[in-house]
């Protein structure tokens, strides 16, 4: 038997001659993410480690699949022994209008980040809105529905994940902030009966949604506890900060999902500013054990995955 390293990256061509590709590779891979990029992704060395502590006799793997390739790798994915997979940038929001069937949370978000294969149908998830809120709490010590949350990036799958969850939550402010304003002003929409209550904030709306220029964004964080960075801006080292350090301030929280690299461009800009950062290692590692619990309808094994991170 073949023992396979887990951090090998496979494609669609493998996953059309998937028994060719690893059907002998032991433990078998069954489960996996979908990404473009991919090669950062930590999931497999969290979700493997979970595994084995677990003595599960099975693999993740990476797989590197582009936007346009996302449809066939699903109809693969329906016709191969796997138990489930992730899926990151850029295919959380294509990806919900090809499954079999939502759960609540991924109807909401209109995002998938996480499928289980039942009878070769793909029933999708979403984990990233409960991650995310896991992670402010473990990393800040507050609960999101005591701040005022400013999210860039509020029209991708992640955006709109974390986005529903502040709105479940009853955050005291929610600002929506992306690239293409008319998506967040569709969010907006739909997330307005939520912010309908009578918390009391001074002259300030409680729900906005705001384009992404420097005046705009100065006039909201004078109002604003949480910055949330849910672009993948930051990914590469060179990529410029998605808000600048001289409009970041001391009170400020500012939490980065970007994980890789660990010091983002953001977290630069708000150490220059003094204010206090988390990288999006924490989620990740919620977001993946929510995951697990789904393939496995267990509890995943926590400590495991974060020794492994
Ligand atoms: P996505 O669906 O492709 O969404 C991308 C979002 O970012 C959109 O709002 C898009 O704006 C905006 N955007 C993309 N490139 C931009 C640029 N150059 N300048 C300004 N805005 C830009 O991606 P996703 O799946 O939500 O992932 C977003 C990031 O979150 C990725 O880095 C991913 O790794 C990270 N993430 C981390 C975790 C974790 O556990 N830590 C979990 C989930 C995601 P438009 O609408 O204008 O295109």
């Amino acid at each position: 038997m073949k023992q396979r390293s887990t951090t090998e990256r496979y494609t669609l061509a493998d996953l059309e001659n998937w028994r060719r590709t690893a059907g002998d590779v032991d433990p078998p891979i069954r489960l996996g993410v979908f990404g473009d990029p991919v090669a950062h992704s930590l999931s497999p060395q969290m979700q493997n480690a979970a595994l084995r502590e677990y003595e599960i006799r099975v693999q993740y793997a990476r797989f590197h699949i582009r936007a346009n390739e996302l449809r066939s790798a699903l109809r693969f994915l329906r016709q191969l022994d796997f138990i489930g997979i992730n899926l990151t940038v850029p295919h959380k929001i294509a990806a919900f209008a090809q499954i079999d069937a939502a759960n609540e949370s991924a109807t909401r978000a209109g995002a998938v980040n996480t499928i289980r294969v039942r009878d070769r149908k793909l029933i999708g998830s979403n984990t990233d809105g409960e991650g995310f809120l896991r992670a402010i709490r473990s990393q800040f010590s507050v609960d999101i529905r005591d701040l005022r949350i400013l999210i860039i990036g509020a029209g991708g799958g992640t955006g709109h994940a974390i986005a529903w969850q502040c709105a479940l939550e009853n955050c005291e402010r929610l600002v929506l902030v992306n690239r293409t304003l008319e998506k967040a002003n569709a969010l907006a929409e739909r997330l307005r009966p939520f912010f309908a209550g009578p918390r009391v904030l001074g002259p300030v709306a409680r729900l906005e949604a705001v384009a992404w220029d420097e005046a705009a964004l100065r006039a909201q964080l004078g109002d604003v506890d949480l910055i949330v960075n849910a672009t993948p801006v930051g990914m590469s080292p060179s990529d410029p900060t998605p808000i600048p350090a001289r409009l970041l301030a001391p009170h400020h929280m500012v939490f980065d999902a970007v994980y890789s690299p660990s010091k983002t461009s953001l977290l630069r800009a708000a150490d220059e500013a003094g204010a206090r950062g988390a990288n999006g290692l924490s989620m990740l590692l919620h977001q993946g054990a929510l995951a697990f619990q789904i393939w496995f309808d267990r509890e995943a094994p926590i400590e495991a995955m974060r020794r492994a991170l």
